[in-house]
């Protein structure tokens, strides 16, 4: 992977036509590490019929790289500063789509259906994302599953420590359960801030998401699942008995194979899916 930039013509210099300084309030540190960019690429390794589409571009550092290996390329950028240099690029290679939006505006289900017939519809989505937006960003993405094949996003590590994390870790909570029931998490490697210009003050790290099928995820309401994990959650101190008094009693929770003195951080993500699931049946 270490050389696979070389090749990509990815610098450390900015891209010509960006001489934007960069702006905290959007989250932009640039990568300027060709190793980094390479290890980005590779773990993307797109292939022919794949339909990218990335997420906060910025100056380009992943973006170009991804055109000069696949060809075909979306971006959606908020920046308006950012917007001209990379719509002349895409004058400049023809294939790149600039959306020029708030992400979270963004609704993946209709961009995927958008662009014709494709074998496999469902996009891939790529991205070094701003840290402050990470989670809103993730949780969008979440609701949009069923048309995203993947996912590889560099993110805060303590971020992607959280995601991957299990029961009985200190870091288990929200985050994983909600993103381990819809996905599989796998953490690829960490980052070190030097990669970037300004360097974040935190170390960050690249995670690869896999949506699992509908079939598999069993999820009968939505809704009501991400309100049971939010409120087991959130007090974590508190038995489940006691958390999740808003939505159900405890025989509900027994009747769901899982004892009410137990506190979330103890509970695997399948027991959040039971219980829910008992509770949308006990609703309808
Ligand atoms: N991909 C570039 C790179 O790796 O050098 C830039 C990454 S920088 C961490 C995050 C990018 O997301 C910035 O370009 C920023 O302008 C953009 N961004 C911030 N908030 C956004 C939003 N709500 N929607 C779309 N893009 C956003």
């Amino acid at each position: 992977p270490v050389h696979a930039t070389a090749r990509h013509g990815a610098t450390s210099a900015p891209a010509r036509g960006f001489t934007e300084p960069a702006k905290k309030s959007l989250g932009q540190h640039f990568l300027v590490d060709r190793n980094i960019i390479g290890m980005i690429v590779q773990a993307v390794n797109p292939q022919p019929d794949d339909r990218l589409v990335e997420i906060g571009p910025g100056q380009g550092a992943i973006t170009f790289p991804l055109l000069a290996r696949h060809g075909r390329l979306t971006v959606i950028e908020f920046d308006r500063d950012l917007i001209f240099p990379l719509t002349e690029a895409a004058h400049a290679h023809g294939t790149l789509r600039v959306i020029h939006r708030d992400v979270l505006e963004v609704d993946f289900t209709a961009l995927a259906q958008d662009e014709g017939h494709h074998a496999d519809p469902r996009i891939r989505l790529v991205g070094n994302l701003p840290y402050n937006l990470s989670s809103p960003i993730l949780f969008h993405a979440l609701e949009h599953a069923a048309v995203i094949r993947d996912m590889v996003f560099m993110l805060q590590k303590e971020v992607v420590d959280r995601m991957a994390a299990g029961p009985g870790s200190k870091v288990y909570g929200r985050l994983s359960v909600m993103l381990q029931a819809y996905c599989h998490v796998t953490p690829l490697f960490d980052v070190p801030p030097g990669a970037f210009r300004p360097p974040p003050k935190v170390d960050s790290a690249v995670v690869r998401l896999v949506p699992r099928a509908a079939e598999t995820i069993g999820i009968r309401d939505h809704a009501l699942f991400a309100r049971v994990v939010r409120d087991a959650f959130g007090q974590r101190r508190k038995t489940l008995r006691n958390a999740l008094s808003q939505v159900c009693g405890s025989e509900a929770i027994e009747a769901a194979g899982v004892r009410p003195d137990a506190r979330a951080e103890q509970l695997p993500v399948a027991d959040f899916v039971r219980l829910a699931n008992l509770l949308a049946e006990q609703r309808s």
